[in-house]
């Protein structure tokens, strides 16, 4: 049957086309311009202004809320992004779990008391963090909901309100979730979404005077061409990656391939913090591919909607075929395929190859499919200069029980974070998230993305006896 590679635009509505079946799950308003600029208007006049503990308890809510209609929320992910219901779950729980953080660090936002000794006048300064302004959100297909989760809490939290402008491929559940958000009490221009195609609405919203902030994350020639329009506007970016797993010799193998199989094959491959280069020493690599593959082969395809499935569908059955077309020019370059290397429709058979150059666009480029890739390096130099060679740096895992050479790498690595003994795929959202390179700009996780939508503001005052004389 015919799948289409993008959402089906009418005169007034743009039609989301299940990627599997190309059924027609939806429909959303095009937006236009027009429509745009009203809706941004009206958000910058009234500001919702909640207390920070009206805050915290809209997103304890929408927390709790998510979690009771987990089910619903999951099918309209497999809906419109063919995410297996296993995975599509496991991102609403993730969802929520940040919405939980959200509310609780809403409540830790404080700044600072700093003395001061101006010529010999003591004067205080008090460090006030402020909302930033209209914020908006620029989301991508993959996690169509968390990804919404991700800005739209933290800028509730810090009080700012929020346009969303989702994927045109997946605007189903951001838009359910600010439904959601409503319901629970948030005042409607607190937070808002706006649907269509990039090409009507883009240049509305990323050039309106009214937009204090964009936060985007996509794909980084996207956020390349989107940070041109967006000129003197704080800006965060989150983008693409080709993250490293770092294999050395006294690795436990089982466990590394465990991870290596889980960050390269979940949510389809399509993930900025997948594994997309597992860069191994030589001495390890044919017991590591076999690890691997095994664990390949085992993975279940097959209906979305069935809890038992491992691996769901990609995008659409273009964006499988450009992958797998990257992995056969990888073949006819020297690489081996072990397992994989076929698909049926959108949905990709998880595919090991062996001995990729470091050259190949497989790896050079983002990849966002189902391949894990192995890169033979003869030592750990070798493994640091082959990992920092593209032009991403997200992410690292490093598989060693060597905490000194793990030092080595966590130093050298150019990237936004290394993780020891797992996989890049690593996350949770107590700690700082976000790229170096063409990975991006600025950092996520609740605490950081909520101090990047807030402006501080510094009030200076005297100190001391008589200090008003
Ligand atoms: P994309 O860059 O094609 O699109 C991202 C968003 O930008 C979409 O909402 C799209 O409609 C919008 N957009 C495109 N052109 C626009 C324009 N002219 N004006 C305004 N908006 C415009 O990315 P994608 O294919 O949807 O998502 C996959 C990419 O996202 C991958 O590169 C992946 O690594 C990246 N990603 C990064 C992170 C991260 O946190 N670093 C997380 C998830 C996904």
């Amino acid at each position: 049957m015919p799948v289409s590679a993008a959402p089906e635009p009418t005169t007034d509505i743009v039609r989301i086309q299940n990627p599997v079946t190309g059924q027609t799950v939806g429909s959303v308003p095009r937006d236009t311009p027009v429509a745009v600029t009203d809706l941004l208007a009206q958000m910058s006049r009234e500001r919702p202004g909640l207390r920070i503990e009206e805050r915290s308890e809209v997103l304890h809510a929408a927390a709790t809320a998510l979690h009771q209609q987990r089910e619903r929320f999951a099918r309209l992910i497999s809906d419109e992004a063919g995410t297996c219901a296993k995975e599509a779950l496991r991102e609403v729980q993730r969802a929520s779990r940040n919405l939980t953080v959200a509310a609780e660090e809403a409540l830790r936002t404080h700044g600072e008391a700093l003395q001061i000794d101006a010529s010999g006048r003591e004067r205080i300064a008090i460090t006030l963090h402020e909302p930033v302004g209209l914020v908006c959100a620029i989301t991508p297909f993959n996690r169509p909901l968390n990804q919404v989760v991700v800005k739209v809490a933290p800028a509730i939290a810090a009080g700012a309100p929020v346009i969303v402008k989702p994927s045109e491929r997946t605007p189903l559940s951001a838009i359910a979730f600010i439904e959601l958000l409503h319901s629970m009490g948030l005042p409607p221009l607190a937070a808002a979404v706006t649907t269509g195609l990039p090409t009507d609405v883009g240049a509305t919203l990323l050039e309106s005077p009214l937009i204090d902030m964009v936060t985007f994350t996509g794909s980084a020639d996207t956020g390349a061409a989107l940070a041109k329009q967006i000129g003197l506007k704080k800006t965060l970016m989150e983008l693409g990656g080709n993250d490293p797993l770092i294999v050395l010799e006294d690795a436990d193998l089982e466990r590394t391939a465990d991870i290596a199989a889980a960050g390269a094959f979940s949510n389809a491959g399509q993930s900025c913090r997948g594994v997309k280069r597992i860069i191994v020493v030589e001495d390890v690599a044919d017991r590591l591919a076999r690890l691997i593959a095994e664990r390949a082969r085992k993975l279940k395809l097959g209906d979305i909607y069935d809890p038992r499935t491992d691996v769901g569908a990609m995008i659409s059955a273009e964006a499988a075929e450009r992958v797998l077309d990257r992995c056969d020019r990888a073949v006819a370059e020297g690489a081996e395929l072990v397992c994989g290397g076929t698909r049926e429709g959108p949905i990709m058979v998880p595919t090991v190859l062996d001995r990729v150059s470091a050259q190949s666009r497989l790896v050079t480029k983002e990849t966002l499919g189902p391949v894990a890739p192995i890169l033979r390096v003869r030592d750990i130099e070798h493994a640091l200069q082959v990992a920092n060679g593209t032009v991403y740096g997200l992410q690292a895992g490093v598989m060693t029980k060597d905490l000194e050479r793990f030092m080595f790498l966590a130093r050298h690595l150019r990237c936004g974070a290394v993780n020891l003994d797992e996989g890049p795929q690593f996350e949770s959202p107590h700690i700082p998230f976000g790229g170096v390179k063409h990975s991006g700009l600025g950092r996520e996780g609740i605490r950081w993305a909520i101090r990047e939508m807030s402006t501080v503001k510094t009030v200076v005052l005297p100190s001391g006896a008589g200090a008003l004389r």
